[in-house]
């Protein structure tokens, strides 16, 4: 039996009802700090003040982030854990973290990789991970960032990279797009939100401008759903729906609260510190004017989202 069959005994399905319904594993968005290491001017947190108004980090021993895990395991089965921030790999400790997580559930990320590549693939299978990769033009140059990309597919991740359509990028996507396809890279087309030139994005694009980047992300169907959700808001507009976000998903934030999905003023679902965090035991109405996700888990749209939520190979060879 291959290495990669042995470790497939470890991941293990929901226990319960969860375990039937779309997408069949418990996925998370865990926010483990607003911190980075980086100071892109478009980034989504801001800055300084506004990123002081944000949950603070609070910084735990590997040790106590594993029995957390270890208990969601218990109840949840193996999750799909997608950490993000700020800059993930800011966090102290996170290696540990990272291979201590992938013992029980698997992985993913969005990161700007100024971490060691070599050090993450001696201790995380790459059936366990995917890396959802950001290129930052104005910290790192091109060159530097597709090198850590090969890297990572060399040593067997399945990887992709981000590249965020700020106004001033726009031109420069295309080539971008081009150099990381001929590498069999996947590139991720994110839509700007925030001021430029005192217009705000993504409402400020030029139609000429939509078109581009709706043209540039044909290929992917996740880019072009996004951008649809982006673009064509209108058409989404709902009334009250049924949302199984909270009982098959929960976003983390660095403080330990978890909550339904992202959107503002979300229901809460506990704390992980505390031991109150809970899932939802089914799925309940919603009746936001603005959903902000492309693949909210609306009852009776499967055909829509489930696809979109994503598991490693090891995790994949029991659905
Ligand atoms: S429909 Fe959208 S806003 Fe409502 S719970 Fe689902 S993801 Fe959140």
């Amino acid at each position: 039996m291959s290495a990669e069959k042995d470790r497939e005994k470890e991941i293990k399905r929901p226990p319960d009802f969860r375990r039937d319904l779309e997408p069949r594993r418990v996925f998370f968005t865990w926010d483990i700090t607003y911190d980075c290491n980086y100071r892109c001017t478009y980034c989504s947190l801001g800055y300084e003040e506004e990123r002081a108004r944000k949950p603070k980090t609070v910084i735990l021993k590997p040790e106590k982030w594993m029995e957390i895990w270890s208990g969601i395991y218990e109840r949840y089965g193996s999750a799909q854990v997608h950490l993000s921030g700020g800059e993930p790999f800011c966090y102290p400790g996170i290696m540990d973290i990272v291979e201590g997580l992938v013992s029980m559930h698997t992985f993913e990320c969005s990161t700007n990789l100024s971490w060691d590549v070599k050090e993450f693939s001696a201790r995380v299978p790459p059936d366990r991970a995917r890396i959802g990769t950001s290129f930052h033009p104005q910290m790192v140059s091109f060159d530097e960032f597709l090198g850590k990309v090969l890297e990572l597919r060399d040593a067997g991740y399945e990887v992709w990279s981000n590249y965020v359509a700020y106004p001033p990028f726009i031109k420069d996507l295309g080539g971008a797009k081009k150099r990381f396809s001929s590498e069999g890279i996947n590139m991720s087309i994110l839509t700007f939100e925030g001021v430029y030139e005192g217009k705000s994005y993504p409402d400020g694009y030029s139609e000429e401008e939509i078109r581009y980047l709706r043209e540039l992300g044909a290929d992917l169907p996740w880019v072009r759903k996004s951008m649809n959700w982006t673009f064509d808001k209108e058409k989404y507009a709902k009334g009250p729906r049924k949302c199984l976000m909270g009982v098959m998903y929960a976003k983390i934030h660095p403080d330990g609260n978890a909550y339904r999905c992202c959107a503002q003023d979300p229901v809460k679902l506990g704390n992980l510190f505390d031991g109150t965090f809970e899932l939802l035991e089914e799925a309940a109405m919603c009746d936001k004017e603005a959903c902000p996700c492309w693949k909210s888990m609306i009852g009776g749209e499967e055909d829509r989202w489930a696809d979109h939520w994503v598991v490693p190979r090891a995790a994949r060879l029991q659905k």
